[in-house]
């Protein structure tokens, strides 16, 4: 267990969970206060102090007539720590990205030059690469989560022919041996399997597994049928269990073929393992690995410690960490095994922000196409902030690119257009000033910032 790098993990989830969960201290404070002859300055102060910001002040000025509306108030704070967890994010990190098992040199090492990452867009598999994982954000590692795990087999056709121009025109160092990897995460809830599993696919673990198999075979024959049979990326199931993050690792068996209910499972052999020598735990872990090559027909195909057996076997060592972390921060199985996150995000995920259950993710490029992802997270909503009295804090966020003449404005108008079909599709939300919505875009390769590109929430929700 690398108690060092729990440490810093630990730190940081207690930083942004502490981040957001002071706005609503403050709230709860200033609501208490509205009517006291100071309130304004009270207000500032303690904003300043917990919040790290101040208030709009002429929000304040005039709580004397009528109160704050702490509804507008609250979007305001969270969006502005949101903003602010997005310019911290640098800082936040800094104690345990280079110390994460599985960082940059690694990767060539393993035979691969990029690894794009379809998880579940669920909010509990946001912190699949820093804690799940222990794997350290690199250029070539994409996180692009979709519902269900089901990424689009055409955009990511487009993602490795790109990857392949670069590969082939040695714009990749030592691109000659190495590979494409494309990784689908589903996830499951080993407690309360038939509520806690995938909405997407109904909490139906099977067919949760069955159709990220069939998306990852479809993204080889795709290339295989566009570029030339042997052209195709290789290709890895990764199962998380969203109560304690425990994995299954999913590798194809000799025929190439992926199988449903052949996985190395990082619980089992976590317990296996526990209590042994590190020697011992390496060579009981070593073992397991060859055995399950062997079950595969693919001994002589895998060849530890590189390629997918390597991969497979750096993941697990960095999981046995995190169930460790788990064990011992959240007693072995997280206390909320369902959905807690702070906002919903649509259009593309924040990747700054790299914790369980941050935000319900709908990833999208229109309402239309995501409406079904959007539904879910404003039923999710409901119970956990409507009832209560509470908005729903929905963040359109889309990427640019300075390198592409436009990019910025086509990316701010999308964000509007969302925006606003967010707002007709909530409309009952909305005229209840339930719903508050902002629009950001951030430049896709310079440390994303969130620049905001709309009017406030309060303008914005008709106040
Ligand atoms: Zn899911």
């Amino acid at each position: 267990m690398d108690a060092a790098l729990n440490d810093c993990l630990r730190h940081y989830e207690l930083t942004l969970r502490g981040r957001f969960a002071a706005v609503t201290d403050v709230l709860r404070t200033l609501s208490n206060l509205q009517h006291e002859r100071d309130f304004a300055q009270q207000a500032q102060a303690l904003a300043l102090e917990r919040l790290g910001f101040e208030l709009p002040a002429d929000w304040l000025a005039s709580a004397w007539v009528q109160g704050v509306d702490m509804s507008a108030m609250y979007a305001h704070c969270l969006f502005a720590t949101i903003a602010a967890s997005v310019d911290h994010a640098g800082i936040d990190q800094a104690c345990w990205q280079p110390r994460m098992t599985l960082q940059s040199v690694h990767w060539h090492a393993l035979g691969f030059h990029t690894i794009d990452i379809s998880p579940c867009a669920d909010g509990r598999l946001q912190g699949l690469l820093p804690f799940v994982l222990r794997t350290a954000p690199a250029p070539f590692v994409w996180v692009k989560a979709y519902a269900g795990a089901l990424f689009d087999v055409e955009h990511d056709v487009a993602d490795w022919t790109q990857r392949e121009l670069e590969r082939l025109t040695g714009a990749i160092e030592g691109g000659d041996r190495l590979d494409y990897l494309k990784v689908a995460a589903y996830h499951y809830s080993s407690s309360a399997p038939c509520d806690q599993g995938c909405a997407a696919h109904g909490s139906h673990d099977a067919a949760a597994v069955a159709a990220a198999i069939e998306r990852l075979h479809a993204l080889q024959v795709a290339v295989d049928n566009t570029y030339g049979h042997g052209a195709a990326p290789q290709v890895l199931l990764l199962g998380v269990d969203t109560d304690c993050d425990a994995i299954r690792i999913h590798l194809p068996d000799a025929s190439g073929q992926l199988r449903a209910e052949r996985y190395l499972d990082s619980a089992a052999l976590y317990r296996a393992t526990l209590g042994l020598s590190a020697d011992a735990a390496q060579q009981a872990l070593d073992a397991a690995l060859q055995r399950y090559a062997t079950e595969l027909g693919g001994a002589a195909l895998y060849h530890l410690p590189h390629g997918l057996l390597g991969l497979a076997q750096a993941w697990l060592v960095g999981n046995f960490s995190q169930l460790d972390y788990v064990q011992q921060h959240h007693g072995g199985r997280y206390a909320v095994i369902g959905h807690d996150e702070a906002f919903v995000c649509a259009g593309e995920a924040v990747p700054s922000l790299q914790l369980r259950n941050q935000f319900y993710f709908a990833h999208l490029d229109t309402v239309e196409e995501g409406a079904a992802d959007l539904d879910v997270g404003a039923r999710i909503f409901q119970g956990l902030n409507v009832q209560r009295g509470l908005p729903l804090p929905l963040l359109v966020h889309f990427t640019y690119s300075a390198r592409v003449p436009g990019s910025r404005e086509r990316a701010v108008a999308r964000g509007l257009r969302v925006a606003q079909a967010a707002r007709e599709r909530f409309a009952h939300l909305a005229e209840r000033g339930l719903l508050h919505c902002r629009v950001a875009v951030s430049e896709r390769h310079s440390g994303q910032r969130l620049e905001w590109a709309d009017a406030p929430a309060a303008t914005v929700a008709g106040h």
